[in-house]
């Protein structure tokens, strides 16, 4: 559950950054040689779609797949020896927060690291606006993975009703919205993001969304959705997502799916079933999920009616959501001492109780909050328990994200694809590695309609990554959040490596993913 305000916060830095010139270029030089083919030998190739691996060679010219097969290299190949390990289409985080950092860490070592090429971004209602502009920058300034962007509800609210917005919108508002969705559409956005359990997009009515939600339709895209409730109010929640599908006619996808509350534990069938049924009846609804007991957002997200004081609701909380041991403190401006201590600690520091000292610490916060404008708190919270998490990844229709910053302090931003392949495919068996990769990659792809990637297939864009399945392992840790993974290999990223060994390459071949283009 990440925040808002950090995605929009890089405008307001980009003063501070330093524009490097684009490389000379003298017309009367000749064209450079083609580059040579890449071929991968000896690797087991996961294709994406599930199937069993099969033991080809995979040739790569320019950003393209060529061949899948078992032909012979030809002289001046480059040649990759994938002998005991799996050759795999490049992961596809379906929800990064990479947006706010893209800029200054354009190798994306967080994202590489792990096997990702492409992410997605612009996620929980927060996006750049315009996207045409921020598109643009980063085809001058590339990255090493390639970028998607949704354009966010909760953005364009903002820029229509400002400070105002602790209301539902009037239809003259919502006509602006849907002049400036219309606008993030033509630019290329994947469709329409929402975080209504967020600041402003809690504020608004279903019907706004439905509105919205119908332009992205109208375009040709989609709607993901950190939902309205991810505990008290989320069978609601689900009902609203699933309503959005049928009434906008277009697919929608929960994002970062997860069973937060005390009395949501054990109800991953009653979960999948209304998905299930839900698709049955017409509603192309799909999820997507990072393999952790513990999410990251703000204190404030758990006080569903924004009311700091209410004992009872900081009660419930400490009760059902997360209790004092398992909120652990990431940023804390007011009192930057409680950084990496839980509420529990901090309220034995402060000689108080865990819901006094949770009032208190928000009181001190949005205080601080009033004068910066900024977010000045965040928080880990472990509500999740590991049967719900072992059986929401079994659905046919998840795939995988890593809801990560590229420098956060959540360990999924560096380790939720290893964890996967390490943690729940090797040690737990809980899905075979085929079905992973298919998660991480083919369904990915399908669930973000990008039509020329996920797949190991002659024709598609060679994003692949290396890996050895026998000692792949995430290392981050909620203390040491940046630890690298192991057993990442090699990483692809149209055709150029970008990772390789523990390092990045510092190519930055990633593209721009517009929608229409993706088509
Ligand atoms: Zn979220």
């Amino acid at each position: 559950m990440p925040r808002v305000r950090r995605i929009v916060l890089p405008w307001g830095l980009l003063a501070a950054v330093v524009l490097l010139p684009a490389a000379p270029v003298s017309p009367g030089e000749p064209a450079p040689p083609p580059a040579p083919a890449t071929v991968i030998t000896g690797a087991t190739v996961l294709d994406g779609t599930g199937s069993p691996g099969r033991r080809v060679s995979v040739r790569i010219e320019g950003d393209r797949i060529v061949s899948v097969d078992a032909s012979a290299t030809a002289q001046g190949d480059r040649v990759v020896d994938g002998s005991g390990l799996v050759l795999a289409p490049g992961f596809i985080d379906t929800h990064s927060h990479g947006d706010g950092q893209i800029f200054d860490i354009p190798d994306a070592l967080a994202d590489t690291s792990q096997g990702i090429t492409t992410i997605v971004v612009g996620q929980d209602g927060g996006s750049y606006l315009p996207l045409e502009k921020f598109f643009r920058r980063l085809e001058r300034h590339p990255a090493a993975v390639n970028v998607a962007s949704y354009a966010g509800h909760g953005t364009i609210r903002d820029k229509v009703m400002g400070d105002d917005f602790r209301r539902h919108a009037t239809p003259a508002e919502i006509a602006k919205m849907e002049k400036l969705l219309e606008k993030e559409m033509r630019a290329g956005a994947v469709g329409l993001s929402s975080g209504l359990e967020y600041d402003p997009g809690i504020y608004s009515a279903p019907e706004e969304v439905v509105a919205l939600a119908r332009i992205a339709s109208s375009s040709g895209g989609r709607y993901i959705s950190h939902i309205r409730s991810e505990d008290r109010y989320f069978w609601k929640a689900i009902d609203e997502i699933i309503n959005i599908g049928r009434e906008a006619k277009l697919p929608v996808q929960v994002s970062h799916t997860k069973l937060a509350m005390r009395s949501s534990w054990g109800q991953g069938d009653r979960l999948l079933a209304r998905l299930d049924e839900a698709r049955a009846s017409g509603v192309d609804i799909t999820a997507d999920m990072y393999p952790y007991l513990y999410w990251e957002s703000t204190l404030t997200v758990l006080f569903p009616e924004r009311d700091f004081e209410d004992r009872d609701a900081a009660g419930l909380v400490l009760r059902e959501i997360a209790a004092p041991e398992g909120l652990l403190m990431t940023q804390f401006d007011p009192e930057p001492s409680y950084v990496g201590k839980t509420v529990a600690q901090i309220a034995a520091l402060r000689g108080s109780d865990p819901v006094t000292t949770l009032i208190d610490m928000i009181r001190l916060s949005e205080t601080a909050r009033a004068t910066t404008g900024e977010d000045v708190e965040s928080v880990i919270g472990t509500s999740m328990q590991e049967p719900d998490v072992e059986r929401l990844m079994t659905w046919r229709w998840m795939n995988f994200c890593t809801d990560g910053y590229l420098e956060g302090a959540h360990p999924r931003g560096f380790g939720s694809y290893p964890r996967i392949l390490g943690h729940y495919v090797r040690e737990h068996e809980v899905i075979t590695l085929e079905d992973a990769v298919r998660e991480a990659s083919g369904l990915a792809a399908a669930n973000m309609g990008f039509a020329d990637r996920g797949l190991i297939q002659p024709g598609r864009r060679a994003d692949l990554v290396l890996f050895d399945p026998e000692t792949v392992q995430d290392r981050s840790t909620p203390t040491e959040p940046h630890l690298l993974a192991t057993g990442i290999r090699k990483v692809w990223v149209n055709g150029v490596l970008v990772y390789t060994d523990g390092r990045a390459t510092g190519a930055h071949p990633g593209q721009v993913l517009r929608r229409s283009a993706q088509r």
